[in-house]
């Protein structure tokens, strides 16, 4: 079962390589890009990351990698409530055999401390990888966001087992089952639908959560958590069983929350 899986996961890299060049140009952060296949269990997975290219050495060298254990933050009356302005769309998904990609239609961006980030993208981990005081969420949102400079930031929603989810429950409906596979929802959704009530938020610097692992990420960790059925949990489970990273080391980081 685990050799299939992996046999899988290999075709799926390959897969990966032409499905590659229709994504780049949306530069999916960490996802998609050109490099050395990998995985997230076996000979290809996160404790063999940094052996696999030389692009991926921060993996296992980089002191600000993600995701992390946050406990012990800081309040910080500076951190600013993060502004939205995600607007509503039909929305474009990618099964690249790391996660299941949500691409927005252009013109959704965040203001995170008077800075513009756009939003280039969603994705899923199965289960979440946002430790809260040693407990994991079931599964991750990461939304993806990109400054004029290059520069990420990451919003991470933590998603456990509840009520359904009635914005996923019409994402959900057009998971790309096959690695490669692509769906389009010809129904408009907004982004807007995923966050918490209450958007008081964690904030420490990190990195991309798969390789290459790139540091420089800003990490939002909204500390409300939103809900799913447990259906919609098996739905995504079994299209992707384990596609997170276990907890890296903080190396002394703050993590600050906000008010
Ligand atoms: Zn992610």
């Amino acid at each position: 079962m685990r050799f299939t899986r992996v046999l899988m996961l290999g075709w799926g890299l390959l897969g990966m390589v032409a499905v590659s060049g229709a994504v780049a140009g949306n530069a999916q952060p960490g996802l998609g890009q050109a490099g050395a296949p990998w995985a997230y269990e076996g000979k290809l997975g996160p404790l063999n990351w940094s052996h696999l290219d030389p692009a991926y050495k921060v993996c296992s060298e980089g002191h600000e990698q993600s995701p992390i254990d946050i406990r012990g933050a800081r309040r910080n009356k500076a951190l600013a409530p993060i502004e939205f302005h995600y607007v509503s769309g039909g929305m474009s998904l990618l099964n690249n055999g790391h996660t299941v990609q949500v691409t927005p239609p252009a013109g959704s961006y965040i203001i995170v401390n008077g800075e513009r980030y756009d939003l280039v993208q969603f994705h899923f981990h199965h289960p979440g990888e946002e430790m809260v005081k040693g407990k994991l969420p079931d599964m991750s949102l990461h939304l993806v966001h990109r400054n004029a400079e290059g520069k990420l930031a990451v919003i991470a929603i933590r998603l456990n087992e509840g009520n359904a989810n009635a914005v996923l429950a019409g994402l959900w409906e057009h998971l790309p089952k096959t690695v490669g596979a692509t769906d389009k929802m010809t129904e408009s959704m907004s982004p807007m639908g995923l966050l918490p009530a209450d958007r008081a938020y964690w904030s420490y610097m990190g990195s991309l959560t798969a390789p290459p692992c790139t540091e420089g990420v800003k990490w939002i960790v909204f500390e409300q958590e939103v809900e799913l059925s447990r259906d919609q949990l098996k739905s995504f489970g079994y299209l992707y069983k384990v596609n997170s990273r276990l907890e890296q080391p903080t190396h002394g980081r703050k993590i600050e929350a906000s008010e």
